[in-house]
This record gives C-alpha cells, sequence and structure tokens, in this order.
C-alpha cells in the first residue's frame, strides 16, 4: 500500500482528461511523450504497466481524478476484461 501514500511525483498540469475515465499522463523523462491511461480498466500503456499492472501514471491519475481505493493492490488477481 506505499504507493498510495506517496505524493505523486506526477503534478495534476501532466494529466489530461479525455473523458470517459480516459487520460493523457505527460512522461516525466521525456516531456514530448504521452502514455494513456484507462482508469475504468485501470491499464497504461507505459512500459512498466504489463509487469505490475498499477505504476506511476495510474496512480498519479487516481490521486488527482479518481479513487485510490479502487486501485487493484493484489498483482496476482487476474485482470478481467
Ligand atoms: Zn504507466
Amino acid at each position: 500500500m506505499e504507493l498510495l501514500t506517496q505524493t505523486p511525483e506526477i503534478k495534476a498540469k501532466a494529466i489530461h482528461t479525455l473523458g470517459d475515465n480516459h487520460f493523457y499522463v505527460k512522461s516525466t523523462s521525456e516531456s514530448s511523450h504521452m502514455y494513456q491511461v484507462n482508469l475504468s480498466k485501470q491499464c497504461c500503456d507505459c512500459l512498466d504497466w504489463p509487469w505490475v499492472w498499477l505504476c506511476k501514471h495510474i496512480t498519479a491519475v487516481a490521486h488527482f481524478f479518481g479513487d485510490l481505493r479502487l486501485l487493484k493492490t493484489e498483482h496476482t488477481v487476474p485482470r478481467e476484461t
């Protein structure tokens, strides 16, 4: 649960709302790159996501726009899509 209590390193201004729980999150390392986050499915197209199914982009979006309690924190739970 440590992830959820950290201050997100991504600021609110780096997040662009697309509507319908879709967001663009500006990369912290490469400002020209945007990651697409789907908060309802809790997926992100960054490289970290396939490994942990929870990345800083999703955490940041949930922090500013969603409900952190909805985040899946059990990495062993199969995704329901
Ligand atoms: Zn990500």
